[in-house]
């Protein structure tokens, strides 16, 4: 009697040991493992940076996801664990300040902490996120805190700064549309790039800039004088001719085009866009908009406008009308500034290149705006002899818009001549 008694007893502690190892294998015994089991967190799928490293565990009243890149490099390692050691600290204070209240509906706090790749020619965009989010029994919740930072990494999983994910000089032409606000690169905290648009972040600033402003910008030196070139009546056959050779003296211009004479030339125009110059319009068809009716002056604006976005997919803020013709009715239906000139090259008279270059260096000052026009190839010899002596003089070449924001003019609904120092 009493060995089977003895063997009851054993069969029953052993029935029960198992239920209890089965129970608590079966995650019933404690909610997290229970909530972990049943509605457990997927990771991001298809990283292409490094070797995954993945966790997932109980913490305290909450559970833990972490998914994490061991990449090439040391210091990217680094920066990625310093960033997840911040939200492992974030997520124990958010324990700390939100305990399980008496009676209450269970929550269990999740963090997560995940990353996902993006491959660019340019660059891998490692993008590390986390969010912690009180989860009821359904494992359904609303995210309490949430972050992300983005590493723009190179070949070897380096972290880049912004002249290495944007091209070289970046940083100097962001300084330079920035001097103003006085924040610079060299303090730069993070950055994010969304399309075209980035986000700079600083301690306690943030500004958004255009990825395609920024890379289209001219290196110069705003105490340095500065001039715009001009070109009118094309895209012709030397457009290129013209970009190629404000392009070896760092320079850029603005080519005030007619429409008509953009299909035939769409793909030059598109070059000289692409280098950095502005392309304004010239009008459709050169008429002396002086004589037309204000419908007569839209059409010759609209048609220009149109064939230049359908060349270029920009449309032109700048509008200089033939002969710089613009009484009262042109201006009343021209949408902005209206750029006339301070130099007249009168290139189209002469077609003398060695009176281009005369006219050029004989009557240039910092803030002029140089009349030329871009179908003569003896404007292009003048040019390129007068080009060099006015590199040497200091002068540097921008655009009429860029000239406009570097002497602080903001653009408005009028005629401009030029953008001359407020000194002189
Ligand atoms: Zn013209």
């Amino acid at each position: 009697m009493k060995n089977l008694t003895r063997c009851a007893i054993a069969i029953t502690l052993a029935a029960a040991i198992i239920g209890v190892a089965v129970f608590f294998a079966l995650g019933g015994a404690d909610p997290v493992k229970k909530l972990m089991k049943e509605h457990p967190y997927v990771f991001e799928a298809g990283k292409t940076i490094g070797t995954e490293r993945q966790d997932s565990y109980s913490h305290k009243d909450g559970c833990v996801y972490i998914s994490y890149p061991e990449t090439k490099n040391e210091s990217t390692d680094q920066a990625v664990a310093a960033y997840l050691s911040g939200v492992k600290a974030e997520f124990d204070q958010y324990l700390t300040d939100h305990p399980q209240e008496e009676g209450a509906e269970r929550q269990i706090p999740r963090l997560v902490f995940d990353y996902k790749t993006e491959q660019t020619d340019a660059y891998c965009a490692l993008t590390c996120f986390y969010e912690i989010t009180p989860l009821d029994e359904n494992g359904t919740g609303t995210a309490a805190a949430s972050g992300q930072q983005t590493y723009y990494l190179g070949e070897n999983d380096e972290i880049l700064d912004l002249d290495g994910v944007l091209g070289e000089n970046t940083e100097k032409k962001i300084d330079l549309m920035l001097k103003n606000s006085g924040l610079t690169t060299a303090d730069l905290q993070t950055f994010t790039i969304e399309g075209d648009q980035l986000v700079l972040r600083w301690e306690d600033a943030e500004k958004e800039l255009s990825v395609s402003d920024v890379e289209r910008a001219s290196l110069i030196d705003p105490d340095q004088p500065m001039i715009a070139l001009t070109f009118d009546d094309g895209p012709g056959k030397y457009s290129r001719q013209f970009a190629d050779l404000l392009a070896e003296y760092n320079g850029h211009a603005t080519f005030f085009v007619l429409g008509m004479n953009v299909p035939n030339f769409a793909d030059s125009l598109k070059y000289v866009y692409d280098m950095g110059n502005e392309i304004g319009s010239h009008t459709m068809r050169h008429k002396n908009l002086n004589k037309l009716s204000k419908e007569g002056i839209r059409t010759e604006l609209d048609d220009a406008a149109e064939a230049i976005y359908d060349a270029i997919g920009a449309y032109p803020t700048l509008v200089r009308t033939p002969y710089g013709n613009a009484n009262d009715t042109v201006m009343s239906v021209i949408d902005g500034p209206m750029i006339k000139w301070s130099v007249d090259t009168e290139d189209w008279k002469s077609r003398d290149a060695q009176a281009v270059k005369a006219e050029v260096l004989n009557n240039i000052q910092d803030g002029d705006i140089v009349l030329m026009h871009e179908i003569y190839k003896s404007t292009y010899d003048g040019l390129a002899m007068a080009i060099k002596e006015l590199a040497d003089q200091g002068y540097q070449f921008v655009t009429v818009s860029e000239l406009m924001q570097y002497r602080g003019v903001e653009a408005e609904k009028k005629i401009y001549r030029n953008f001359y120092p407020e000194e002189s």
